[in-house]
């Protein structure tokens, strides 16, 4: 049942990294075209707005076919409000779509000295205590989601590709093959300097605010997920001093996070070589028998 939502396996979730940029409209770039905007869609956990369809033509796509994406501002969060289900209902859109190929973009901050603010990075893995209480399963029962490969290598290898050729210097680009690990921590604040160095210690090298609820979401709908995230600071305590202004760095580099992130809809491939949808597995159904009166008994 669709509702309404557009149907199409490509979903780009806006975030942090494009904040101030009119996406696509800004990029100017060739062969885009907004079908519709200002989307708003009902789901069994209350409405999620500020969607829009957006729409590539052949020129530039993997398969030199048109193919058409989904786009919600800033991750799905209400612009007046702190809300952790908003993933939810997102998750549950691009289920309905049909959705099998997520990027997220997003700021982050550095927890290791040599990730430096300005650098672009595509995650390996993620480090994630909270998990999120707003998942979309249907139930323990139905379904098994592991954690094995949260960020798809092939697509995190498209956007990087991308990013190498796009992102500008002194920034580095560290692919999916750098297995950079990310923290989770919701926010709105940043890290204590003691949560840094608890996070440092535990492996981390960088912390997002949007990344976990997404990549666990994506696993629960059975889609690939990358993030595509630039560093805007040290966390408190990393270096003495702690950098440049953030608000600076955003400025230089939201458009080409954005075109980063276009580009990455036009040449994601869709196939399911990588192997991320296998780390979904349906579980047997009479795994749901009521011990006490089921049709199978207890065993
Ligand atoms: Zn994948």
């Amino acid at each position: 049942m669709s509702h309404g939502i557009p149907q199409t396996p490509f979903a780009l979730l806006s975030g942090s990294a494009g904040w101030g940029v009119r996406f696509p409209d800004d990029l100017e770039e060739p062969g885009v075209r907004v079908v519709e905007r200002g989307l708003a869609f009902d789901t069994p956990w209350g409405a999620t707005d500020n969607w829009q369809l957006v729409e590539l033509d052949g020129r530039a796509t993997a398969d030199g076919r048109p193919r058409r994406f989904l786009n919600v501002f800033s991750h799905g969060w209400p612009i007046d409000a702190i809300d952790h289900s908003a993933h939810r209902r997102v998750a549950w859109v691009l289920a309905q779509a049909g959705v099998r190929k997520i990027v997220a973009d997003s700021t982050c901050g550095s927890l290791n000295k040599a990730l430096r603010p300005r650098d672009f990075i595509l995650p390996g893995d993620v480090i994630d205590f909270s998990q999120t209480q707003y998942s979309v399963l249907d139930g323990r029962f139905r379904h098994l989601c592991f954690a094995n490969q949260m960020f798809c290598p092939a697509l995190g290898g498209v956007a990087a590709r991308i990013a190498q050729d796009l992102w500008p210097g002194p920034g580095r680009v560290f692919g999916p093959d750098t297995r950079i690990v990310v923290a989770h921590n919701w926010g709105p604040r940043f890290t204590s300097r003691a949560e840094a160095n608890a996070y440092r210690q535990l492996g981390a090298d960088a912390i997002n605010q949007s990344i976990a609820p997404e990549a666990t979401a994506a696993r629960e709908i059975g889609a690939c997920f990358a993030s595509a995230s630039y560093v805007v600071c040290y966390e408190d305590g990393v270096v003495p001093g702690g950098g440049e202004a953030l608000d600076g760095i955003h400025a230089d580099l939201a458009k080409a996070a954005s075109r980063i992130s276009l580009r990455s809809m036009a040449q994601a491939v869709l196939n399911d070589d990588c192997g991320c949808a296998g780390y979904r597995v349906e579980r047997p159904a009479d795994y749901a028998t009521i011990a006490q009166d089921g049709p199978s008994g207890a065993r």
